[in-house]
């Protein structure tokens, strides 16, 4: 199952990756996640990316291109992964297209959550996250059950700076200025399936699992 998820940040897309890579146990490539580490790290790909998340702007294409081809490849990919913020522009999509036919490897799926603005902001700005596990609750519609203490491992939740109300704009600006024509290019070689992801997270769960039941039997 090789899958790639879109949609605007907040729409929900590392949430469902996250199960669906457990449950097929298959690796969730979040690009936020590697670029988030490699900051906290302080490695040479942290120092550069720095900046521009925290502008709430993308991290350029190449160093974006260069970090997928090499973790596409890695052993637990062998028999597939799901892509979350990745990619990000078509520039990202036409390397990614590029790679995966060198590699004889195409994508079975695109698949698109779509929520409007105005949920995004709420979501991204309610938004907490686990430091240790990644797990996302919301202050408001999925407190976790101890104050900033994660449901599933304990570990400390906190808020992302770029989920902040300031650069939550940015980010949605540059979603529909570079990210959301991504989706044509998959609607016209016929991979792309758009989700409802405004519905509960439950909801959509069940919604994504009667859509990858018959590419997980391929
Ligand atoms: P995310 O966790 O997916 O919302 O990503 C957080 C930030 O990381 C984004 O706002 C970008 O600055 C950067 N980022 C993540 N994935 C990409 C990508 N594919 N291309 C460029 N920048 C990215």
């Amino acid at each position: 199952m090789r899958v790639v998820f879109l949609g605007a940040p907040g729409a929900g897309k590392g949430t469902q990756a996250r199960r669906i890579a457990e449950r097929a146990s298959i690796p969730q490539i979040s690009t936020g996640d590697i670029l988030r580490l490699a900051v906290r790290e302080g490695t040479s790909l942290g120092l550069e990316a720095k900046a521009f998340m925290d502008r709430g702007e993308l991290v350029p294409d190449s160093l974006m291109v260069g970090l997928i081809r090499d973790r596409i490849q890695q052993s637990d990919c062998v028999t597939g992964y799901l892509l979350d913020g990745f990619p990000r522009t078509l520039a990202q999509a036409e390397a990614l297209d590029r790679m995966l036919e060198e590699l004889d490897q195409p994508l079975q799926l695109a698949i698109e959550l779509s929520v409007p603005d105005a949920e995004l902001v709420r979501r991204l700005t309610g938004r907490r996250v686990c430091r240790s596990c990644g797990a996302s609750f919301h202050v408001v519609s999925a407190p976790s059950r101890v104050h900033n203490v994660c449901d599933h491992c304990g570990g400390e939740l906190y808020q992302r700076d770029d989920d902040a109300a300031s650069t939550v704009e940015r980010r949605l600006a540059v979603y529909h200025e570079q990210t959301a024509p991504i989706s044509e290019r998959y609607r016209e070689v016929g991979i792309l399936r758009e989700l409802d992801g405004a519905q509960s997270i439950e909801a959509l769960e069940v919604a994504l699992e009667r859509l990858l039941a018959p590419s997980e039997a391929r």
